[in-house]
């Protein structure tokens, strides 16, 4: 194959529209390859439940661009090696990718414009997997808001100042390198699971989210959120798109996508954040390490039905709603003292929308640790929460449906006590 073309390196911007990299790749004129590297070594990338999920979006991808006459190359290796196989046939003119924000996505973009200079190729990087750009929303000095409200208000200051623009769909505008593969490759030849997968990643047909902030704290309401975050972690949807509709609809949700784009730009800003507390004074705590306590925390074993209820879905879906993520880790790090980069990690490695970012930074915040984080003192009762947020027990018959209500084995701690020991102990390491 010897026609000069731009090559589209996918990654977390897994569409076709609302995208900025397809668009200017449409107006540069040259036919455009599309690819994606299951690369298992670069750190805070896709975990393995959600390579299956990404499987599934490729093959749809791979379906419609066959209908363009094209086609979307997917491999499973270093995607470095790969990408200079490319470079060195000669006749590849651009590359262009999703601009990443964490620390191996930073890494791996200077890794990749290297490797392009190397060869004179040009490589550019669009914003395609947030609605602002990372760095329009900072102080006027330049410096990093720490805090949410101002920095949401200068995001919404932005927003509002600017003509939005959303790139529509690009797959008929593009010239696609033709076809020369004719088969999508196995799960089995990329070493890809199988995961639970029934789970949305297309916008849905006017949404109606007017509601969302009456219903979005109910665990027993299945419908109560969006369900938006992994086709938001996967770039299926346009954050520019989502952004639009929210605002029409619910300043609430709209809040919260900022935070998303919060804690985004505060782990690009303070990478150290992804291993330490982001606090200084906070960074010298000892935290448990207590394994049969974590190891109680990730079955499902506490005794608390809320918590053990929202573990088991996580293990059995991939996804746990916002409300017991917060419950779960906030029983994990003050109850249980557990360190928080523990929690962590169990939540990076199951759940189907997990994002460095917003994890770390949710962890951080239910720590106490975080730059804008959770009071110290606010120590969830489990019995409390799920009163308020499970009052007819659907959730926790869902998923602890051999326990009745009486039937419950005991805490592994006494919530009282526990808070007690727990105040002590931070006043006493802070
Ligand atoms: C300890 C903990 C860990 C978390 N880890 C992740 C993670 O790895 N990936 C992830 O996408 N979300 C994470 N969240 C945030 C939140 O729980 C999920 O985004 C939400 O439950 C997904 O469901 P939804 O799409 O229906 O959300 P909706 O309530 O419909 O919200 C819409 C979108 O806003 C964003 N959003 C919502 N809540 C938050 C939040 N607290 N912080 C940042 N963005 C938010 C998400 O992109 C979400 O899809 C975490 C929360 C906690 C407390």
């Amino acid at each position: 194959m010897d026609t000069p073309y731009t090559l589209h390196l996918f990654g977390r911007d897994l569409r076709f529209h609302d995208h900025f990299a397809l668009d200017a790749a449409a107006r540069y004129g040259l036919p455009v390859a599309a690819t994606f590297v299951f690369d298992r070594t670069r750190p805070y990338g896709y975990n393995s439940r959600q390579e299956s999920v990404v499987y599934r979006r490729l093959r749809w991808m791979h379906e419609q661009l066959r209908g363009h006459g094209g086609w979307i190359s997917v491999v499973a290796g270093n995607e470095l090696d790969w990408l200079e196989k490319m470079l060195r046939s000669g006749v590849v003119r651009a590359v262009s990718a999703c601009r990443e924000y964490d620390p191996g996505g930073v890494a791996r973009s200077t890794e990749r414009r290297n490797l392009c200079a190397k060869y004179s190729v040009d490589y550019r990087e669009y914003e395609d997997s947030l609605m602002l750009p990372i760095g329009s929303v900072c102080k006027p000095d330049g410096s990093a808001y720490l805090v949410y409200g101002p920095y949401a208000r200068r995001w919404h200051e932005i927003f509002e100042s600017r003509e939005w623009f959303v790139a529509g769909n690009t797959l008929p505008k593009i010239q696609w390198l033709p076809s020369r593969q004719e088969d999508f490759p196995s799960r089995e030849s990329l070493d890809i699971e199988q995961f639970f997968e029934s789970v949305r990643l297309d916008m849905p047909h006017n949404p109606d989210w007017t509601c969302y902030a009456d219903r979005r704290d109910r665990v027993d309401d299945p419908n109560g959120t969006t369900s938006l975050s992994v086709a938001l972690r996967l770039g299926a949807v346009g954050p520019r798109e989502c952004a639009i509709l929210a605002k029409k609809q619910s300043t609430t949700l709209l809040g919260e996508l900022v935070w998303r784009e919060f804690f985004t730009m505060l782990l690009s800003r303070f990478p150290a954040s992804a291993h330490t507390e982001f606090r200084e004074k906070y960074r010298g705590i000892a935290w448990s390490q207590d394994s049969e306590m974590l190891d109680a925390w990730q079955e499902g074993k506490t005794g608390f039905p809320l918590v053990d209820a929202g573990m088991r879905e996580l293990a059995a879906t991939g996804h746990m709603h916002n409300r017991i993520r917060m419950l779960t880790a906030n029983v994990a790090t003050k109850l249980l003292r557990l360190d928080w980069r523990l929690g962590e990690r169990v939540f990076a490695e199951q759940l189907l929308d997990y994002d460095s970012a917003i994890n770390l930074g949710n962890w951080q915040w239910s720590a106490g640790t975080g730059a804008d984080a959770a009071p110290y003192f606010r120590v969830f009762n489990p019995e409390v929460q799920r009163a308020k947020f499970d009052p007819l027990g659907e959730y926790v018959r869902k998923w602890l449906p051999e326990n009745s209500p009486g039937s419950y084995p005991l805490p592994i701690v006494d919530y009282r006590r526990s808070r007690g020991e727990y105040l002590e102990w931070w006043k006493s390491q802070t």
